[in-house]
């Protein structure tokens, strides 16, 4: 039976409520606490790691009501408790919007992932004008590489003369695409996979049940995010469906099979949402990583798991959307077979 996950969320209380990312955690609470936190800091590292969960932790240190002797916040009163619920007025989300978009806007059946300008000049107009004595605002910027050039420019401005007690945290797992002059502006802090232990850890608090969240965790890269995507038991079974079918492809002696499996995988997987065949080729890398490892004894079939897994590497490198995705896979297969 696939019955859906019940789901619960690990409420925001503080730092010491995000999992793992000690280094992170520390220099951010010994910042706050002698007073040389900077206005703009970049948080860095792999998408769903506990970035953006951080900076509203961070915030409830800002302006927590009853903070704890070692500058953490206490999490349970009213403000703590409202940025948590995503409902603190100061705590601001600045994000990409779809709606704003056009039929003509969309190349493919891609939706433009920016964060349009007019967002960063609503936020200049209206969010950033008024700000109670003594309060601390946030500004936290969600997949801050989504910025375009304009709003980059636009929101360097405020980055330049921004107003008090304003803080901004852009946060991304793409750092290198923001602009140089943005990310010279900010602070860098960086954030690490997680380790698979912690990932199956909050899983089990999000009530998936053990050996579903152990197979979920172990695909998932250090990411809870994609550890909580891949929970769900019959995305699981059709993405290691995938992998099966490609890894066989490598095996068959029938000449057409390489071009059939990556037909059929691009078609499915371009009938889903999200990076479909992206993931899938992490899954078939880490596939063959592991493989190199477990023959780490036979050194010939160890550098052959080596050479795949990195030719896996190099497309998933490579790939940009799903549109190409056919021809890629049919020739990453081709040559992961050529490797002898
Ligand atoms: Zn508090």
């Amino acid at each position: 039976m696939l019955d859906p996950q019940p789901r619960k969320r690990e409420p925001i209380e503080g730092l010491r409520s995000v999992r793992a990312q000690g280094s992170a955690k520390e220099f951010l609470q010994h910042a706050l606490v002698s007073g040389r936190l900077a206005t703009a800091l970049l948080f860095e590292g792999p998408e769903g790691v506990g970035k953006e969960r951080c900076a509203r932790a961070l915030a409830q240190c800002s302006v927590c009501l009853s903070r704890l002797p070692d500058g953490d916040a206490c999490g349970r009163c009213a403000t703590c408790r409202a940025i948590d619920a995503e409902k603190y007025p100061d705590v601001i989300v600045l994000a990409r919007t779809l709606d704003v978009l056009t039929q003509q806007e969309q190349s493919g059946n891609e939706l433009k992932s920016e964060i349009v300008v007019e967002k960063i000049r609503e936020l200049q107009r209206e969010r950033l004008v008024y700000l109670p004595h003594g309060s601390t605002r946030w500004i936290i910027v969600r997949d801050a590489h989504e910025l375009n050039a304009s709003s980059s420019n636009a929101l360097l401005k405020t980055l330049e003369e921004p107003p008090a007690n304003t803080h901004f945290v852009l946060v991304t797992h793409r750092p290198s695409e923001l602009l140089v002059t943005v990310r010279s502006r900010c602070q860098r802090v960086r954030f690490a996979p997680l380790p698979e232990a912690e990932v199956i850890s909050i899983l089990s608090a999000n009530g998936v049940e053990p050996a579903l969240a152990k197979e979920a965790a172990k695909w998932a890269e250090g990411s809870a995010g994609r550890a909580v995507a891949m929970s769900d038991p019959a995305l699981l079974a059709s993405r290691k469906g995938w992998l099966d079918r490609l890894i066989q492809a490598l095996r068959a002696s029938k000449p057409g099979a390489i071009v059939d499996v990556a037909e059929a995988f691009s078609k499915d997987a371009s009938a889903r949402e999200g990076d479909e065949v992206l993931v899938v080729l992490e899954m078939l890398e880490r596939y063959f990583r592991d493989e190199a490892i477990s023959a780490a004894t036979d050194a010939r079939r160890s550098s052959i798991h080596a050479a795949r897994s990195q030719l896996v590497r190099q497309t998933i490198a490579s790939l940009d959307s799903n549109l190409k995705a056919q021809m890629a896979v049919e020739s990453m297969l081709v040559r992961l077979r050529d490797v002898r």
